[in-house]
């Protein structure tokens, strides 16, 4: 056979920054692009599926447990890539069971993944970039500003790490949700990469109607996800396009009304279910009649309506605009009657994992940047 290539060069990252990591992450393939692969190196194609296999099904860290290769395969892929797994730098539980990882990547960048216990089922948070751009004033995430969108693979590792360590146990009825750091739609080719892995029967074999992606609304990013069978989370958060505009500066450029049309044509076109986020800000959209637009939105895009009440930063950080609270219970449960009554189906999700800074729309990782380390150092 001939070998598996070359071994990579210096390249510029997403970030800007540059890298010189000379041999690829196979968690970055699809079993397409590895067979690809193979094929160029002469290799039976039936050997991608032994490797995902070996990678996804056995958890494998190296390319010399992969009994059933031959010798000189194995050698071949453990010098062209590496299965390169982040690191785990904090590792956190909650009194009520949820659990949150900051993971380092390879350049020493971090994000933070989350585990959230349901009942018997788990549902694991997963980050697709580090920090995000959108600025919504009610999420931690934005106080990070955008720094790099995550590769398939790095996305894919934050799962394979959480079944290697104490979330070991989550496998089964295990959910898959887009909703930690970043925003999906805006590394949409990344995404999409890491749901064919995610969901290969060769390997992890998800199947698409456990994985939701949440997005801010960005209808081509919409459109893209109604053709891969996965659920859709909308962030709407406010009914009118004045209010929205001020919590969602991408309301600029996508307003309510494009947004509630890109949904209805996902529900029209798609299998995955659909739902609208509404993040409950005390005071603020939380009214009766926003309650009752919101149930007509639901029930037009036959969409479910998910209430989260808004969840102060964590360490008593400042939101990103002042004079944000927390709705009470009794507000909270005021605004889902009315949603009820008015036909919607509505759930309220009560904050997991607040204690450690891990509920809906509190993760930001403040650890120091590699620069700030490496200086020190
Ligand atoms: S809610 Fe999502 S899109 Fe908005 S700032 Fe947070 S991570 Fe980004």
């Amino acid at each position: 056979m001939s070998t598996l290539g070359e071994r990579g060069s210096c390249a510029p990252t997403p970030c800007g920054s540059i890298s010189c990591r000379d041999v690829e992450n196979l968690l970055d393939l699809t079993l397409d692009d590895l067979t690809r692969e193979l094929n160029r190196a002469q290799e039976a194609p039936y050997r991608a599926r032994q490797i995902f296999h070996w990678t996804y099904v056995q958890r494998v860290p190296r390319f010399d447990a992969m009994a059933n290769l031959p010798t000189s395969l194995r050698e071949s892929l453990s010098s062209r890539f590496e299965i390169l797994r982040p690191e785990v730098r904090a590792y956190v539980r909650s009194a009520d069971g949820t659990q949150k990882w900051a993971l380092g990547l390879a350049d020493g960048l971090a994000i933070e993944t989350v585990l959230i216990p349901d009942g018997t089922r788990r549902t694991l948070c997963l980050s697709s970039q580090v920090g995000c751009a959108f600025g919504c004033v009610f999420c931690s995430t934005a106080t990070m500003k955008w720094r790099r969108n995550l590769s398939p693979g790095e996305i894919v590792a934050q799962l394979l790490t959480v079944l290697e360590g104490p979330g070991r146990d989550a496998a089964a009825g295990l959910n898959l949700v887009f909703m930690g750091m970043g925003e999906p739609t805006a590394n949409l080719e990344a995404v999409g990469r890491a749901i064919r892995i995610l969901t290969d029967r060769s390997g992890l074999g998800f199947s698409p109607r456990r994985i939701t992606v949440s997005t801010v609304g960005v209808p081509a990013g919409i459109a893209a996800l109604a053709r891969w069978g996965v659920g859709l989370a909308i962030s709407l958060n406010a009914v009118r396009d004045d209010l929205r505009t001020r919590l969602m500066p991408v309301n600029k450029t996508h307003s309510l009304a494009d947004v509630l049309v890109a949904a209805k044509r996902f529900g029209e076109s798609s299998k995955g279910r659909l739902t609208f986020e509404y993040v409950l800000l005390g005071g603020l959209n939380d009214g009766e009649d926003e309650a009752r637009l919101l149930a007509g939105m639901g029930r037009d895009a036959n969409a479910r309506v998910n209430v989260i009440p808004f969840n102060p930063p964590a360490g008593g950080a400042e939101p990103l605009a002042p004079g944000l609270r927390r709705p009470t219970d009794v507000e909270v449960d005021r605004f889902a009657a009315v949603l009820a009554r008015e036909g919607a189906t509505v759930m309220v999700r009560r904050s997991r994992g607040a204690d450690i800074g891990a509920a809906c729309g509190q993760l930001a990782v403040r650890l120091p940047e590699p620069a700030t380390r490496g200086a020190a150092a």
